[in-house]
């Protein structure tokens, strides 16, 4: 396991880099990520490369027992490519090509950009293809946009169209193109989707091509190091949460993901492990960390310092979610540039006196000792969330604004899964459920004849699946389905659906069989059972005979319906029903506190994070040993503010 920085040597004077690797090597640093936006440094001019400060820094680093990871520098072309090419800067959604500056600044289809990212990828993997020192390499940075909409994009897209559809027919049947006289008789007619209002299935299929095209571009730099650099890993930064890309294909040829967290305070935490479980999913398989957040950080805002103790806390959050790797952002913070007010593990001052420079101290000494035990300890979980971008894609794809929070939609589940203390699992759609008791789905709108045998499939043979409102309402083209809802699912629910609602602001009340009531929010779909048993009832106006939450027997399993969002102590309830015999049993603790677990050759790590700002009280009901302590703990013991411990037992 690699405790690791981001460093930029070029932020900094030659003298001070010895510095530098001598406080990194005290504080336990092992591994450090350069290179990431230094194309101006590499070939300062037209083919004139100079990877001589490159070498030098690499030299003194490995001097400390540093390793490296080099980045493809493409995520910021440098000024004299610009000027030469400007046709490589992107075309907004208005028809204006942006200026040089910033990042990102490039159109993921142009061809000029794959000749020159190409190049000074060739050149770098040939540099360093026999230094040992060198263990892998990132490619790009964060990809995901800006979306282009110029000429070339425009035809790419038109190609990419004719590949998927073969005929003008074919399309315009799926996009329903006989709604506002919208056929096409030539594909050269069909435009990028630059208004405001625009066919949801236009909008989902350039969502689709925008994705393809960035796989694409990113798969290109994938197979040049692979090719030119055996030995080496091939990974890249991906963004938790970040909706624009599928990142399952993305993924697909990266030897493991790695990914920038950045949870900003502790008000975010079950989306930050959400986002971890996420990441963990698109391989299935642990992951790095390539940047940690380690204190304040900026763009539109500036967020709080970390006080002592909460960036060890975020730390240990990623190893108890799978990661193997935590590389944190920055080094130290930039005296200069658009990062200026975001912090770095040495603030501007670059003394050791940061509270991020102790913490690290001691993050370093602790993993030290207990990286070896719980190295690719895995994460196993009897229950999986499906996590699916054609979904997230479509609920986006209305008028410029999502429909309803997918995430939040998720986190309704989620979060009563992790006070049980269970492990949770984010999976597509289209993956094997047969290893999982509960398969749960919200806002599952696409429904496939293949998805719904796998669902089906995995109900007869004894699964649990849970459905979220607007489940299985459209097909691959986003248009809505003219089957009975909820259509190809209606006999596995035993449920028919004729009229839903858009709740918005007002109070609806849910009963359930006990006459406990439960507010319902979000959307309401207004369930006929026809067969299946009903769980709780609409008890509010015009709802009143129709039932919110159902649940029908199916093969050797069962299938729930959720027709409605519900209070969340619902969820709780359902979850502690359904998945009581996973849950910790020898340990209690209260809501502040995340409990997760990774096993390793019989072995069992409990990972104890508190998130409170306070002392909290768990109770540990037999001898387990801590392993940052060494010490055994039985009964009732305080976990200090953002404490932790890694119980094995
Ligand atoms: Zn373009």
């Amino acid at each position: 396991m690699y405790l690791g920085v981001d460093y930029y040597p070029e932020h900094w004077e030659r003298e001070r880099w010895d510095v530098d690797a001598r406080l990194m090597e005290d504080a336990g640093v092992e591994l450090v990520r350069l290179a990431e936006f230094a194309w101006s440094r590499l070939e300062p001019e037209d083919e004139n490369y100079d990877f001589s400060w490159l070498d030098e820094v690499i030299s003194i680093l490995g001097g400390h027992n540093i390793k490296v990871i080099l980045c493809t520098p493409t995520a910021a072309p440098p000024a004299w490519l610009i000027n030469k090419h400007p046709d490589i800067l992107p075309v907004t959604r208005n028809g204006q090509r942006m200026s040089f500056g910033a990042r990102r600044h490039y159109c993921i289809t142009n061809r000029n950009y794959y000749y020159y990212s190409e190049r000074i990828i060739r050149k770098m993997a040939e540099h360093y293809k026999d230094n040992p020192q060198v263990i892998g390499w990132q490619v790009d940075n964060e990809f995901g946009g800006p979306k282009c909409y110029c000429e070339g994009c425009r035809k790419e897209f038109q190609l990419w169209l004719k590949r998927k559809y073969g005929t003008l027919e074919n399309l315009n049947k799926s996009w329903g193109n006989a709604f506002w006289s919208h056929d096409y008789t030539a594909w050269e007619q069909i435009p990028l989707p630059v208004v405001y209002y625009h066919n949801p299935s236009f909008d989902l299929d350039f969502r689709r091509f925008f994705s393809d095209m960035t796989v694409r571009y990113s798969n290109m730099q994938i197979r040049l190091l692979k090719g030119l650099n055996s030995g080496k890993f091939v990974t890249h930064n991906f963004m938790g949460l970040f909706s624009e890309l599928d990142y399952y294909d993305l993924s697909r040829e990266y030897d493991f993901v790695s990914w920038d967290n950045y949870p900003r305070d502790s008000s975010n935490r079950y989306r930050a492990a959400l986002a971890h479980d996420v990441m963990r999913g698109l391989k299935k398989k642990n992951f790095w960390i390539m940047e940690e957040q380690c204190s304040y950080i900026t763009r539109e805002d500036i967020t709080r310092t970390f006080p002592p103790g909460e960036m060890r806390l975020w730390t240990y959050h990623c190893y108890a979610h799978g990661a193997e790797a935590v590389v944190y952002f920055r080094w130290r913070a930039c005296n200069f540039g658009i990062e200026q007010f975001h912090s770095g593990i040495l603030q501007h001052d670059g003394t050791d006196n940061s509270i991020s420079y102790r913490e690290l101290k001691q993050i370093g000494k602790e993993m030290g000792k207990i990286g070896p035990e719980i190295e690719n300890a895995k994460i196993v979980s009897p229950v999986a969330i499906i996590y699916d971008y054609e979904n997230i894609w479509v609920n986006l794809a209305y008028q410029e604004k999502p429909m309803y929070d997918y995430p939040g939609e998720i986190l309704r589940f989620y979060r009563s899964i992790k006070r049980l203390g269970i492990n949770v699992d984010m999976i597509k759609s289209s993956d094997d459920f047969s290893n999982y008791k509960v398969v749960i789905a919200p806002l599952l709108y696409v429904m496939t004849d293949e998805l719904a045998k796998n669902i089906k499939d995995y109900v007869s043979g004894g699964g649990i699946f849970i459905a979220g409102f607007r489940c299985a309402i459209k097909d691959e083209s986003s248009n809505m389905l003219k089957e009975v809802l909820p259509g190809k699912l209606r006999d596995l629910f035993g449920i028919s659906i004729y009229a839903w609602d858009n709740i918005r602001d007002m109070a609806v009340e849910i009963k359930d069989r006990d006459g406990k009531i439960y507010r319902g929010d979000t959307f309401a779909d207004l369930i006929t059972p026809e067969g299946a048993e009903v769980l709780a009832q609409y008890n509010s106006g015009w709802y009143t005979p129709y039932a919110a939450v159902t649940v029908n027997r199916y093969g050797k399993g069962k299938a729930y319906y959720t027709g409605c969002g519900l209070s969340q102590e619902f969820y709780d309830s359902l979850m502690k029903q359904l998945l009581s015999e996973y849950s910790i049993k020898d340990i209690v603790f209260p809501e502040e506190v995340e409990v997760n677990i990774r096993e390793k050759d019989g072995r069992r790590f409990v990972f104890i994070t508190n998130f409170s700002d306070k002392s909290v009280s768990i109770k540990i009901k037999r001898d387990m040993r801590d392993l940052i302590t060494d010490k055994y703990i039985n009964g009732e013991t305080e976990l200090s503010p953002f404490g932790i411990m890694i119980l094995e037992g």
